[in-house]
Order: structure tokens, then sequence, then C-alpha cells
């Protein structure tokens, strides 16, 4: 696979017609399309180990920024690596919606972290996160979790490895947390949005349900006395004659 940068500015790119990223603005699995490569002269004047080329989004038309490694410089070409990094990423989502102000201030910050691929620091916010949420739980819900986390590794077959480092930085914490790698900060991601999920969202969602259904049952309900009572006057007259 090639890509160069030509004199004329513009680009050859044999994945081309391939290259997909998912748009940190639309969110969408996406291709992209070349719109602006760096000035050809003042690359060969300055030579920088990198260089960002300009993508737009096939799907919202917003700007995509990536960043290649230069190979190597020829009078009339430069040639790029296809390795890419991605400038921006897609943010993270969860609703927020059930957790307690403090809980989803730190874990907002974890996603922070996790979207600009500051693993580590995803997984000590992850730890502040966890502890927040056993202090506001108690012990009796710490075991439960425990328990779900358990169970959460064998319904998506996590390696034991990749889980001991998750349960660990979650429910240890005196744990000194390593440098994280990606796929394992992806393994922490799931684990956490899963264990708030059980410690929140769930319990928040079936409460709201559960009153909007009942509110809306006695609202029938009275709907239905007062049709009642309708019919039976209009019955009556009919009856009478
Ligand atoms: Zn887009």
């Amino acid at each position: 696979m090639s890509i160069e940068i030509n004199q004329d500015g513009s680009l050859n790119d044999s994945r081309e017609q391939h290259l997909a990223v998912k748009c940190p603005h639309c969110d969408v699995l996406s291709h992209i399309t070349p719109v602006s490569t760096p000035d050809f002269n003042k690359l060969l004047r300055f030579k920088p180990s990198q260089v960002g080329l300009v993508y737009r989004c096939d799907s919202c038309n917003s700007p995509v920024f990536l960043k290649h490694a230069v190979k190597s410089y020829h009078t009339d070409y430069v040639s790029l690596s296809s390795h890419y990094i991605e400038i921006e990423r897609p943010r993270e989502k969860f609703s927020y919606n059930y957790l307690p102000e403090e809980i989803e201030g730190l874990f907002r910050e974890a996603l922070t972290c996790y979207s600009n691929n500051c693993f580590t620091a995803f997984a000590v916010m992850c730890q502040k996160t966890a502890q927040a949420v056993f202090a506001d739980q108690g012990s009796m819900m710490r075991l439960r979790l425990f328990d779900q986390f358990t169970e959460a590794r064998d319904m998506a077959d996590i390696d034991e490895n990749t889980f001991v480092l998750s349960k660990n930085i979650v429910f240890d914490t005196d744990t000194k947390i390593r440098l994280i790698r990606a796929t394992e900060a992806a393994v922490l991601m799931e684990l956490m949005k899963d264990l708030l999920y059980q410690a929140y969202v769930r319990k928040g969602k079936l409460q709201q349900a559960v009153m909007m259904r009942q509110f809306f049952i006695s609202g029938d309900e009275t709907t239905d006395t007062a049709d009642d009572k309708e019919e039976d006057t209009v019955v009556l007259p009919t009856q009478e004659s």
C-alpha cells in the first residue's frame, strides 16, 4: 500500500476507495475523501517526520484529520506510511441520567481520557469512579457488583489476564496501575459501563418504567369509570322509550 504526496499537492492513495473511519462528528463509519495536503515545497524544506492530511467525511461533510509518518522524501514526491493516527476520535457515549452527580463527573472524565487515547489515565479515573460507587452503594452492593462483574467475564468470554487486570483496577483500591494498552482499556470500558448500568441505570430505568405504567393505569381507571357513567346516562333514556 502506498501513499504519496505529489509535487502539485495531489495525493496518490491506493486505499482511497476503501478508506473509512468512524467519524468523530456524526459517529458514522464513513468513507473519507482527501481534501487538503501540506504545501509540497515546505515539506521538502522542513522535512517533518510526520504530516497531517485533511479529509472530508462523506456522510456529514465535516473535516477529518489524520496524521501519517513520512517514509521518504524525494524531489518530486513524499512517501507516507499507510498507518495513521486519528487526531479526533468519536466520543464514547453513556447514559448518565441515573448516576449521582459526583459519579457522573468522574466517569465523564474517564471517557474523555479514553476518547483521547489516554488509556492509563482512563484506568485511574475508572478506579476513582468505582471507589465513589462503592462508597455510595455500601458493602452489600459492592459484593453483588463483584459477582455481576465476574458474570460479565463469562458472558463476554474475556481472557483471564485482561479480566484480572480490570478486576484489580476496579475492586482493589491499593492496585498500582501500570501502563494500560488499548485492548485492555477496551475491555475495562465495557466492564465499567456494565458495572454502572447494574448499580444505577437498570434500577433507575425500572423504577421510572413502573412509575409511568402505574400513572397511566390509574389514569385509565379514572377514564373507564367516567366512560361507564356516560354510557349509563345514554343507555337509560333509550331503554325507557
Ligand atoms: Zn461525519
